[in-house]
């Protein structure tokens, strides 16, 4: 039986981040991983959906390369060679990951793994025993009942991943981050789409203007959406699937995607006979991701926080700072980047305008429109950059809407996560004709001193 300083189970990003992070700072690690090293986020969630989308997006410009004087003709999608092109990046991205876990002298275990005493993990009939256990065994598609996932016709995002072909119609249901990603996807592809969301918009965990932006940009593209109906039933035919909803309203497609949401992966893992406090399947934890269990820690989806592979790798990094002795500071949650690729994306960071004034804030809010941006203009995109600030204080919130917003969030982030006034980014120069330039005229703005804004 082999004696660690950290016993990981799971290799997803909150897994393999924690035992990157321990090994560097000099602790035995030993990672155990039952199926592919990098899970979800590598090899069926953010790396393959935004190959994906990027194919989606190379779609649309040749349908619409005349608006900019090329000429290109608009064929058709091959599935063979998007399938093979997104499985390039995967399969480049893992090996990196193998080379860099091996590099750290890190005890790589591949095998399904249980905790079978408070510092033990029993995997293939060995013992792995630490003075640290950390669980990251992360989450999986969950579905509603009735529902039977066949992965044929009704499928969740793990098989939509690997389709090798575009349905002609299809159904999603579930207009969060992952439904409207999907959606926006087939749509590039060229399928018939529909999104059927019970809640009264979609990524209806955004601020309430993000949301109605990206609905009139999906109207606009011709994604069909119906909001504020909940499913009732879904029956298979040989031709298709049909979705009954609770107001009688009935759908027909192709295909039907599963996207109501994810749930923790936990159960018969042991840790509820170890006495580990859950809640629905999740293990709880405190700021610094302790469980109530001495000696046994918890990150990544596995816990009720964000479910975003870089919230993951926080804590895994969190974690291993933690046992080093670093004394880390804790995660700020409300400053955690956001981001939904589809077309246009949607990011944010902060609090939305509702959740400011729920927590007492004198709210001022600041709408800076992309139609005054000359790079968003060069782009044929638009939506917005939103401020939410406290009155004479610093910035609440940011949410953008447009074409390659979300890489405006590395510059969103700071100005929040440094709790930066108006007056203080109002006078950092941003590149000519960037998008980036839209942060700072919405700083300008809120200081009272605007450029190129109308109103
Ligand atoms: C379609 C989709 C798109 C997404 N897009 C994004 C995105 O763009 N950006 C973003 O930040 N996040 C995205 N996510 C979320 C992101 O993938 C997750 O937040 C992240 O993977 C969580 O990491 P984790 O380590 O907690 O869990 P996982 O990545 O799920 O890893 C858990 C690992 O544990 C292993 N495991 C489970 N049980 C055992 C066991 N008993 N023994 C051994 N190993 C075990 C699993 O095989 C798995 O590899 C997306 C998710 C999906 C599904």
């Amino acid at each position: 039986m082999a004696n660690f300083d950290l016993v990981i189970l799971g290799g997803g990003s909150g897994g393999y981040a924690c035992a990157l992070r321990a090994a560097q700072l000099g602790l035995q690690v030993v990672l155990i991983e039952k199926d592919k090293l990098g899970g979800t986020c590598l090899h069926r969630g953010c790396i393959p959906t935004k190959a994906l989308l990027h194919a989606g997006e190379i779609a649309d410009n040749t349908r619409h390369a005349a608006e900019f004087g090329v000429k290109a003709d608009f064929h058709a999608i091959d599935m063979a060679g998007v399938n093979s092109y997104k499985d390039g990046v995967i399969s480049k991205l893992h090996k990196g990951l193998q080379g860099l876990v091996k590099s750290r002298n890190i005890t790589y275990v591949e095998g399904a793994g249980k905790l079978v005493a408070k510092d033990t993990v029993e995997v293939n009939g060995q013992r792995y025993t630490g003075k640290n256990v950390v669980l990251a065994t992360g989450s999986y598609a969950k579905s509603l009942p009735g529902l039977e996932i066949d992965g044929k016709q009704i499928m969740t995002s793990d098989h939509a991943m690997h389709l090798d072909y575009v349905p002609k119609s299809v159904i999603v249901l579930g207009g969060g981050v992952i439904g409207c990603e999907f959606a926006s996807v087939w749509k590039s592809f060229g399928a018939e789409v529909t999104i059927i969301e019970a809640l009264p918009h979609l990524i209806a965990l955004e601020d309430e203007s993000s949301s109605k932006q990206l609905e009139r940009a999906f109207r606009k593209r011709g994604i069909n959406f119906e909001l504020g109906t909940r499913f009732k039933s879904a029956t298979k035919s040989a031709t298709g699937v049909t979705v009954t909803l609770e107001d009688g309203k009935n759908f027909n497609a192709d295909v039907l995607l599963v996207a109501v949401g994810r749930g923790p992966t936990s159960a018969n893992l042991g840790y509820e006979a170890q006495g580990i406090k859950m809640d629905r399947g999740y293990v709880l934890v405190d700021d610094k991701c302790r469980t109530n269990i001495p000696g046994i820690w918890a990150v990544g989806d596995l816990i009720p926080t964000l479910q975003l592979a870089h919230v993951g790798f926080a804590e895994g990094i969190l974690v291993a700072e933690e046992i080093a002795g670093l004394k880390p500071r804790a995660i700020n949650y409300d400053g955690v980047p956001r981001v939904t690729y589809s077309e246009p994306e949607v990011a944010s960071v902060g609090l939305t305008t509702a959740a400011a004034k729920a927590k007492g804030h004198d709210v001022v809010e600041l709408n800076y429109d992309l139609a005054g941006n000359g790079k968003a203009q060069i782009l044929k995109t638009a939506g917005s950059i939103k401020l939410v600030a406290a009155k004479n204080g610093p910035v609440l919130g940011i949410h953008m809407v447009g074409a390659r917003v979300g890489e405006l969030l590395a510059e969103a982030q700071l100005i929040f996560n440094w709790q930066a006034e108006a007056f203080d980014v109002a006078p950092l120069i941003h590149a000519h004709p960037t998008l980036s330039e839209a942060m700072g005229e919405a700083h300008l703005a809120l200081a009272g001193k605007p450029l190129h804004a109308h109103g």
